[in-house]
């Protein structure tokens, strides 16, 4: 085996965290970026060139050349999402197809994994995407789920049936969906694509770059149960979804806004309300790019980010959307309290970035956390960030 270091980007928070920039801005150091977990309800917002582009199933390391595109095995993956996907990147003159490598192991979403959702009510209470998500890893669970693996079987679409069936009985009041002609030509897509034991496949390279899609509160186990989503956001999910040792493990980038959203319902102990957080939601275009959903808003909570950078060893902190809150005269960090009544400290807020008491802020933070604030992000675009704390011996820059 030749990898000897796979970096880590992980949300900390509630997602949209800003993820995807932060895994563009690293992957040209990187022959393969890997998506280890979790579906199309990941939405990866990037602006390249002033054009925006929404990543849910394809990972954020497409714009670079020469770098693999790795679907591992712990994702689940809709074809007919990503194929809707391929065709986007392709109408921007990209070359999808000759990145994208996917692990035998992932799970299909089948349109049946959608319908599930739309019939039973207990998707909306927990705020999910409806993409079907939560019903293809339940079934992956279940032992009835449809690995990738499968797609070259002879027998591959009377699986697909019965799975279908299996769920449109349970519900026979319900119109049934259709198995469509973009899920089949999805599959025709991904029998195009090279397909491995992500085990063999990996392990060529010396390294990668691991890429989460939601966030630390929402992992299924150390997240706000039963508010989550249905997989392991956290550095867990990066070993059991790309079958890689702890051992080669080496930066954990932990990715937080400087203040807090969360879509959906669940605790979220500084929320704030009102003006307050139509303010946050206008400035920081707080709504989801997948859902469309207006995200909730609150001050950072440094105990939950405390918490976050515990349990997935983060050693550099990545700081977004600091400049959404440029002209506030104060600006809060949840220091401590309990959930119902957190106590905060009041730090002085920023006109600009530029600013010492943005730095100040971002020392209260670093000194809070144990952990330094290695990058910061000033912006939506590509070309918005900087590293603060250069690195040590390590190959990023
Ligand atoms: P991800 O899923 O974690 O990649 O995050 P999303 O793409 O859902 O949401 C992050 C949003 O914030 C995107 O629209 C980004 O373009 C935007 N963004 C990222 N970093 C910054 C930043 O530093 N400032 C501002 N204003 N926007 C940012």
């Amino acid at each position: 085996m030749r990898l000897s270091r796979a970096d880590v980007v992980l949300g900390l928070q509630w997602g949209d965290e800003g993820k995807g920039k932060i895994v563009d801005a690293l992957a040209a150091h990187y022959p393969v970026v890997a998506r280890f977990q979790g579906g199309p309800n990941a939405g990866h917002t990037l602006y390249i060139n002033g054009q925006k582009v929404v990543l849910h199933q394809v990972p954020s390391g497409i714009f670079h050349e020469g770098v693999y595109c790795f679907i591992g095995d712990g994702v689940v993956l809709d074809p007919e999402v990503l194929l809707t996907e391929v065709r986007g990147l392709q109408a921007l003159g990209l070359s999808p197809t000759e990145k994208l490598v996917i692990g035998k192991g992932a799970h299909l979403i089948l349109p049946v994994h959608r319908w599930l959702e739309t019939v039973s009510a207990e998707g909306e209470k927990i705020g999910t995407t409806r993409r079907g998500i939560g019903p293809a890893y339940a079934d992956r669970y279940a032992r009835r789920g449809i690995p990738i693996e499968w797609i070259d079987a002879s027998d591959f679409s009377e699986r697909v049936y019965a799975l279908h069936e299996y769920h449109t009985k349970r519900f026979p009041h319900a119109p049934p969906p259709e198995i469509s002609a973009g899920f089949w030509e999805g599959i025709e897509l991904l029998r195009r694509l090279p397909r491995v034991s992500t085990s063999e496949w990996l392990p060529q390279f010396e390294s990668l770059l691991a890429e989460g899609s939601q966030g630390t509160m929402l992992d299924i186990y150390a997240g706000t149960y039963p508010y989550v989503t249905s997989s392991h956001t956290t550095i867990a999910g990066v070993l059991a979804g790309l079958s890689i040792p702890p051992q080669v493990i080496g930066e954990v980038f932990g990715v937080t806004k400087a203040y807090a959203t969360r879509v959906g319902e669940g605790p979220f102990p500084t929320e704030v309300f009102g003006e307050e957080a139509q303010w946050l939601q206008l400035r920081g275009n707080e709504r989801g790019s997948t859902t469309g959903r207006l995200r909730r808003c609150g001050w950072l909570d440094l105990v939950a980010l405390r918490y976050a950078v515990q349990i997935n060893g983060v050693t550099r902190l990545t700081l977004t959307k600091a400049d959404v809150l440029c002209g506030l005269p104060t600006v809060k960090v949840r220091v401590g309290g309990s959930d119902t009544a957190p106590q905060y400290e009041t730090l002085q807020g920023w006109q600009s970035l530029e600013e010492e008491s943005f730095h100040d802020f971002v020392k209260f933070v670093e000194n809070f956390l144990n952990v330094p604030v290695w990058g910061i992000s000033t912006g939506p675009s590509r070309e918005d960030w900087y590293v603060r704390t250069p690195s040590h011996g390590t190959h990023v820059s």
